[in-house]
Formats: C-alpha cells, sequence, structure tokens
C-alpha cells in the first residue's frame, strides 16, 4: 500500500523517529512541526491520513483537527491523534473534535502500521465514493447518502464468555451501534447464519477460556456469511505472538487490554464504515454494469445493447447455420395516448407493454426498447414463420386485454409488428433491421394492429 502521510510534531526526534517508521514502509511522508504549517501541508499536499500531536505550542493538535473536519475539501481525511498515556482527556477531546483514531506515545510498530493501513484503506473506498459519478447516482437511486451510511447504527457481534466484558462493550456502544452477544465460538457461527442482515462487524476476545479464538477467526473468515465482515479483536498487552498472527490472518483491527472506551467506539466506527463503503461500491459496479445496458422505464436492453450484441448473434448463427428471426414494434398512435392522458400515462403503457412482451418470449430472445414507443426483439434460433407466429402471440397478448396499470377503467392499446429473418451468410445487421422496418410500416399503411412478414 503506498499512501502519502502527513505527520505533525512540534519535537523534531519524534518526526523524524515516525517519518523513518513509515517510510522504511514505503509510505511517502510529509511534515510540519506546527498548528499553522500542518494546516497549510494538508491544504497543498492532500495527505491520505494525518497523524497529529496533541500537545504543541500555538494551534493544538485538538484544533487542528477540528479544523481539518470542518473543512469540507479536507474532512474526509483521516486524523489520527497521537497521545501521551497520561493523558487521557486527550482522546475524549480528540474524539468530540472528529479523530479518527489515536496512537499512544512511544509508538509500537504494530500499532502504527495497523492504524495507518486501516484508515488508509478506508479513505480509498471514500475516494472511490466520491469520485464516481456512477456511484453518486446510483446511490441516490437506492437512498442513501454518505451522512446515511455513517450515521445509521451498526450490527456488531461480539464473541466472548465472560457477560462482564461484553456487557461492557454493549454499554460503550449503547446508542450508537446494536450488540448481539455470543458466549463460545459455535454460537456465533450460528447467530451469525441466522441473521437475515449480515453483521458488520465481529469483536472477538482472543483469550476465551476453553475455546480457541483463533480458529473461530479464521472459520470467519472463509465462510460465505461472515467473510466480508471485518474482525476486531481483544489481546492482553503481553500476547505479541498471537496478535501479529491474527493480523497476518487477516483480522482487521484489535484492542489491548484493558479497553478504552474512546478507542473502542473509533475503531468500531471505522470497521463499520469500511464494510458499509465496501457493499456500496460492490453494490454501484453492480448498478452502473446494469444501467450501462438497459432502459430505465422499462428495463428492457436498451439500443447500445442490441447494436453490440445483434452482432454477436448474427454472426454466432452463421456460423453454426442457424435461423434467426427479429420482430420490430411500434405502439399504435401512441402519441394520442400522451395528447389525451398524459405522458405519465403513455410511460406506463410503455412499462405494462414491455412485461407483456417480455412475457411471450423466451428466456434467450433478446427484447429491447429502441426508441420511444419502439421495440425490436431478436429470436435466435428461429424460423420466420414461428416469429411471425411469436410476433402474432404478442400482438394478441396487446390487444386482447386492457391496460389497466395506466388508467382507471383501462386503455385499449395495440401494436403493429415487422417481421424479418437472417436471409444467409452474407445479410447485414443493418439490412434485416432495415427489411423489419419496412414490414412494420406495411403494416400500419395496412391499417395497424397487425404482423407483416418482409416481402422476399
Ligand atoms: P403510429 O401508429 O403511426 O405509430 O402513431 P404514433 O402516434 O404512435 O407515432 P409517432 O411516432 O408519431 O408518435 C410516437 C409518440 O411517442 C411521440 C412521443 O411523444 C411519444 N413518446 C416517445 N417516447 C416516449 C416516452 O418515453 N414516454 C411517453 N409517454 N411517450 C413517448
Ligand atoms: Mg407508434
Ligand atoms: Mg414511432
Amino acid at each position: 500500500m503506498t499512501a502519502r502521510v502527513l505527520v505533525v510534531d512540534d519535537i523534531l526526534a519524534n518526526v523524524r523517529l515516525l517519518e523513518a517508521k513509515l517510510a522504511a514502509e514505503y509510505f511517502e511522508v510529509v511534515t510540519a512541526m506546527n498548528g499553522v504549517d500542518a494546516l497549510e501541508t494538508v491544504q497543498r499536499t492532500k495527505p491520505d491520513i494525518v497523524l497529529l500531536d496533541v500537545m504543541m505550542p500555538g494551534i493544538d493538535g485538538i484544533e487542528v483537527c477540528k479544523r481539518i473536519k470542518a473543512n469540507p475539501q479536507t474532512q474526509h481525511i483521516p486524523v489520527v491523534m497521537v497521545t501521551a498515556l497520561d493523558q487521557p482527556d486527550d482522546r475524549v477531546r480528540g474524539l468530540e473534535a472528529g479523530a479518527d483514531d489515536f496512537l499512544t506515545k512511544p509508538v509500537s510498530d504494530v500499532s502504527l502500521f495497523c492504524r495507518v493501513k486501516s484508515l488508509v484503506r478506508l479513505k480509498m473506498l471514500t475516494d472511490e465514493l466520491r469520485t464516481r459519478t456512477v456511484g453518486v447516482g446510483a446511490m441516490q437511486m437506492l437512498g442513501t447518502s454518505r451522512a446515511a451510511m455513517d450515521t445509521q447504527p451498526g450490527r456488531v457481534l461480539v464473541v466472548d464468555n465472560r457477560a462482564a466484558v461484553a456487557d461492557r462493550i454493549r454499554t460503550s456502544l449503547a446508542g450508537r451501534h446494536s450488540v448481539s452477544v455470543a458466549e463460545d465460538p459455535q454460537q456465533a457461527v450460528a447467530i451469525a447464519s441466522e441473521q437475515i442482515e449480515r453483521f458488520e462487524l465481529i469483536i472477538v476476545n482472543l483469550d476465551m477460556e476453553g475455546f480457541d479464538a483463533m480458529r473461530l477467526c479464521s472459520q470467519l473468515k472463509s465462510l460465505d456469511l461472515t467473510r466480508q465482515t471485518p474482525i476486531l479483536i481483544i489481546v492482553d498487552p503481553d500476547d505479541h505472538q498471537r496478535l501479529l498472527r491474527a493480523l497476518d490472518m487477516g483480522v482487521n483491527d484489535y484492542l489491548i487490554r484493558p479497553i478504552d472506551k474512546q478507542e473502542l467506539l473509533a475503531r468500531v466506527n471505522t470497521q463499520i464504515r469500511r464494510c458499509r463503503y465496501t457493499e456500496q461500491l460492490r453494490l454501484n459496479v453492480q448498478t452502473s454494469i446494469e444501467m450501462a445496458v438497459t432502459d430505465a422505464l422499462t428495463g428492457l436492453y436498451n439500443r447500445r445493447y442490441l447494436e453490440t450484441h445483434l452482432n454477436h448473434l448474427v454472426e454466432h448463427s452463421i456460423n453454426r447455420g442457424k435461423p434467426l428471426s427479429l420482430l420490430a414494434l411500434d405502439v399504435d398512435y401512441f402519441k394520442s395516448i400522451n395528447d389525451q392522458y398524459g405522458h405519465d400515462v403513455g410511460d406506463r403503457v410503455l412499462q405494462e407493454l414491455a412485461g407483456r412482451i417480455r412475457a411471450s418470449v423466451r428466456n434467450v430472445d433478446m427484447a429491447c426498447r429502441t426508441g420511444g414507443e419502439e421495440f425490436v426483439v431478436v429470436l435466435p434460433s428461429t424460423e420466420i414463420a414461428v416469429a411471425e407466429r411469436i410476433g402474432e402471440r404478442m400482438r394478441k397478448s396487446v390487444a386482447g386485454k386492457r391496460f389497466n396499470s395506466a388508467s382507471e377503467g383501462g386503455l385499449g392499446i395495440t401494436i403493429s409488428v415487422g417481421v424479418a429473418a437472417l436471409t444467409g451468410a452474407d445479410d447485414k445487421v443493418e439490412d434485416i433491421l432495415k427489411r423489419a422496418d419496412q414490414a412494420l410500416y406495411q403494416a400500419k399503411r395496412d391499417g395497424r394492429n397487425r404482423v407483416v412478414l418482409t416481402a422476399a
């Protein structure tokens, strides 16, 4: 992972120490030695994370954090407060100022890299969500705003066989997140698989008497239901070996006993956010793929999809020596429906029509909305005579039953259909489409509400 880290401390030796550690892990490091300098450097270098000493003369770390978080241009940059062990109040003030996490001096390597990696990863997800325009559209469609993703209570599972510890965690998170408790690994897996909505974080006590909590972590990382769920472990300060092994195994973050309430809250929030952003990105990718090929009003394929895929289908049919037919459909007198009942009613007619078209074709057929009230249905492996019967069935399914979804009392709608087929190895997609269109116009001229085959 490469990322730009801003280290802020008024003591040069502290700056140099963190700088050396981070540079050794190939992070790009920028530094500042007072509050004013820090704010200017944030603006200028747009770091991926800020490590901020609390105690500095002039503008102190708490104030710098507040200003970073108050500026819309920089508020998404994670801030880690570097606090002294004997100043627990700094953490409360840090959280209130909007800090994302804490490091305690002297800073250990494990905690430094764990904090930095975890928050940088979260920031990359945030950046991706911020920059993807499709993402913004998709999020609006799904009705989820960034703010909602950050404020909705998280679903947390705590695995601990000491009721007192589990209770303390529940109390610390109360009001922010909803917490379930499992008393042993078996129960944890059972509870996780009963959930309708997945847990967004699992907190595992690594020191459960009589149970192998490490095995549980590895199991959670491999089960389908929990594989995507971040895991936060609780370890004893002297359990360094197991901590490293757990992190290697893919455990996302840790807390050292005794648990600091502010640290707990900060880490839980980061992991839940990360879980949500990842899920949102996954949904966005899926939605944007669907949006690119389907028509928003009817859900049928769009013209672009037809154009790219019809080529493949025709080529495939030619290579296999199979027939292929195509229907061009157009609603009769659609303009007068809009004029009489309004555009919204017209839209609903198109939606119901799309449903009837979809219901009269097979899965392998490709139904597309190519324009306002114009549709094309591609029928692979279908002779023109069969296509004519399918067109006729479609025509009847439209004319035979009034469109109730569109207007009270229902509307009588009819369609005209032109049928064309692939004629041989040198036939072209544009020509097939043109012949279907000509047949469609013939159907219109012949009086509408009918199916017409291409003239031979
Ligand atoms: P014909 O029987 O000759 O096909 O007559 P028509 O009125 O259906 O034909 P025309 O092509 O003149 O009119 C199509 C109308 O479809 C014009 C346009 O207002 C309407 N239209 C196009 N796209 C949409 C749409 O997305 N929603 C709605 N409600 N109407 C649309
Ligand atoms: Mg029409
Ligand atoms: Mg038309």
